[in-house]
C-alpha cells in the first residue's frame, strides 16, 4: 500500500532499527518507546487489522506469535514481557498496518 508507514518502512524508503526479519516479517524498535524495550512485530503483507484478516493468514498471524516467542529473550526479557495489538481508534490504533508491540524491560502493572 503505497501511503502507509509501514508499508514505507518494509520496503526501506523509511529507515528503521531493524530486529528481526525474515521473508515474511519485518521487527524493529517503535519510535516512541513506551518501555526500556519495545519493538514492533509486522506482517510484510499489507492487512490494516485483524478484521481485514483472512484464514489465508491463519500460519501468517501464528508464526508472528512464534517468532516473539523466539526473540523475547534475545531481547532480554526472559523474565517476561507484554504484547499488545491495538484494533481501531478506540483502542488507539494509528497506523493501519497490522502490528503486534512486545514490551518489556520494566515491571507493567495490570491491564485496566
Ligand atoms: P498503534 O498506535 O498501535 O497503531 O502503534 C503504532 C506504533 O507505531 C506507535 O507506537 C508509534 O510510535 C509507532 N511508529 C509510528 N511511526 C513509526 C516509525 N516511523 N518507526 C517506528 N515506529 C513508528
Ligand atoms: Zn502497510
Amino acid at each position: 500500500m503505497t501511503d502507509c508507514t509501514f508499508c514505507k518502512i518494509i520496503a526501506g524508503e523509511i529507515p528503521c532499527t531493524k530486529v528481526y526479519e525474515d521473508d515474511e516479517i519485518l521487527a524493529f524498535q517503535d519510535i516512541h518507546p513506551v518501555a526500556p524495550v519495545h519493538v514492533l512485530f509486522v506482517p510484510k503483507k499489507h492487512f490494516a487489522d485483524l478484521s481485514e484478516a483472512g484464514p489465508e493468514d491463519q500460519a501468517l498471524l501464528g508464526k508472528m506469535l512464534l517468532t516473539i516467542a523466539q526473540e523475547a529473550p534475545k531481547l532480554g526479557l526472559s523474565e517476561g514481557y507484554r504484547i499488545v495489538s491495538n484494533y481501531g481508534g478506540s483502542a488507539g490504533q494509528t497506523i493501519e498496518h497490522f502490528h503486534i508491540h512486545l514490551l518489556g524491560g520494566k515491571y507493567m502493572s495490570s491491564m485496566g
